[in-house]
């Protein structure tokens, strides 16, 4: 009975390592991905941080411009300014009720969009995280057709990471792989503040 039982489970398993491997075996491409973070949960910027220290660890070269800053002692700016190869830059005083000046958001949008063209332009940068990007494209002060044009226009090999809440359509038209996070719970709603090192 246990013998038959095992030996079942070794077939089923069989069975679906010779799927496993062949899918494996058909997705034979390399390319420059444009991974798209986006969702009411929490794990989006992290997410991007993460890759950050993977494509570190592989002695890539990387970039990041932060469009939203809504403060400027995080862990990921300390930790990762510390580290050879990251360009990190930040452009935008904070969220629209912080700053509450149209003008100089609109500004820093586009300060923060050249600063992304020339990494998009580089082909010696492996990977640019693009953080909160998409509000810009919800308060209207960047033009997507000319975010789109110049992500495509990029190094073949280069990857992208973009993160911010209600992504643009076409922008995930345009993704390869898009995760849209969920908000099952918060620790916020139950009166819990911003922790260092879990959300700062
Ligand atoms: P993280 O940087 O932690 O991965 P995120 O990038 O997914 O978060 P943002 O919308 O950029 O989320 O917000 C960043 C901050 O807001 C973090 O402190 C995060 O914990 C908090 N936050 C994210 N989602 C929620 C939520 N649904 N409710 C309350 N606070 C949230
Ligand atoms: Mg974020």
């Amino acid at each position: 009975m246990t013998e038959d039982r095992a030996e079942r489970h070794r077939a089923r398993m069989a069975r679906r390592k010779a799927r496993v491997d062949a899918d494996i075996a058909a997705a034979a491409q390399d390319k420059g991905l444009l991974l798209v973070l986006t969702g009411p949960g929490k794990g989006k910027s992290s997410s991007a941080f993460g890759m950050l220290a993977r494509a570190l660890g592989h002695g890539h070269k990387v970039s990041v411009v932060q469009f939203i800053k809504g403060r400027s002692d995080t862990g990921e700016e300390a930790f990762f300014r510390r580290q050879p190869g990251v360009d990190w830059q930040v452009c935008g005083a904070g969220f629209t009720w912080e700053t509450q000046d149209r003008e100089q958001d609109i500004a820093a949008a586009r300060a923060g969009w050249a600063a992304a063209a020339c990494a998009l332009a580089d082909p010696t940068v492996n990977l640019v995280v693009l953080d909160e990007l998409t509000y810009l494209f919800s308060y209207g002060y960047l033009d997507l057709a000319t975010v789109l044009a110049d992500l495509a226009a990029r190094p073949p090999m280069q990857h992208v990471v973009v993160t911010g809440r209600a992504a643009p359509q076409a922008l995930i038209d345009a993704a390869d792989t898009v995760s849209d996070i969920g908000d099952l719970k918060h620790a916020f709603r139950a009166g819990v503040r911003a922790q260092p090192g879990i959300d700062w």
